[in-house]
């Protein structure tokens, strides 16, 4: 049976109300499938999400990390940090953060090296900017990310890290892949990832996608064989949209 995880990006979204009414809302909602959901909140209200979760197997992170464990940071918060939170996810090279503040494959490598030693998820994050696929470079952009990312990383650890393929032109524009291009660059991404481990290797990866997935689109990209699920930004604002998009993979 294929494995699902619907994650939500709350991005600079929310104050503590608003998030606690939000999983409380979804707690009532029952879905089926809690253990594949998770929500992935600002800094400042992981403490209270992770409260308002106790007793449910639903997950949740944070939208960045430091990787470096303590020190003269100012203005970070480190993996030991959240990991005292609680935390299942974190995502990590969030186009947003590549763009606007110089993440680079370098620090998203070292990023995701020290989430797998603290036993917290990573969600990567890769994709193509508009002007990379109007040139037909989509597929060699992406395979230098992931072999860059993952480079000096296990089999074992890389099998834990759930890759999100995000368009960076669907990303908060209303314009979503078509489920064949998503396919298409999902399996692309598999087949990378078995040709620099091994078949198991690639065929156990969750991998997402991301851009303007909502409840109307997300079955159709749900049910291609090479996506396990979706990193869902806007429409993981409001509590229906979010479980509809988990009720779509519940079905399937
Ligand atoms: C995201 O930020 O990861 C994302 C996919 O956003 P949206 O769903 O709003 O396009």
């Amino acid at each position: 049976m294929k494995r699902f995880l619907i994650a939500g990006n709350w991005k600079m979204n929310k104050l503590s109300e608003d998030a606690e009414e939000f999983v409380r809302g979804l707690r009532a909602k029952m879905l089926p499938n809690e253990k594949d959901v998770c929500i992935l909140a600002p800094f400042t209200l992981i403490a209270g999400v992770g409260k308002a979760l106790e007793g449910s197997a639903i997950g949740f992170g944070a939208q960045n990390v430091h990787f470096e464990e303590s020190g003269a940071y100012t203005g970070e918060v480190s993996v030991p940090m959240l990991k005292e939170l609680g935390i299942t996810h974190c995502i990590v090279g969030h186009s947003e953060r590549r763009e606007y503040f110089n993440e680079t494959d370098d620090t998203v490598n070292r990023k995701l090296r020290a989430l797998l030693d603290a036993g917290i998820t990573p969600i990567l994050c890769v994709g193509e900017s508009l002007e990379v696929r109007e040139a037909g470079g989509e597929q060699t952009f992406v395979a230098g990310q992931l072999i860059a990312d993952f480079s000096g990383l296990p089999a074992a650890d890389a099998a834990k890290v759930v890759i999100a393929y995000e368009p960076i032109w669907a990303i908060g524009t209303g314009k979503t892949a078509t489920p064949e291009q998503a396919e298409e660059m999902c399996a692309f991404i598999r087949g990378v990832l078995s040709g620099v481990y091994d078949n198991a290797t690639g065929d156990s990866l969750l991998i997402l996608y991301g851009g303007s997935m909502k409840p109307g689109n997300a079955k159709e990209l749900l049910e291609k064989p090479d996506i396990n699920g979706g990193l869902i930004g806007g429409a993981s604002l409001k509590v229906d949209d979010f479980a509809a998009i988990a009720m779509a993979a519940a079905s399937l």
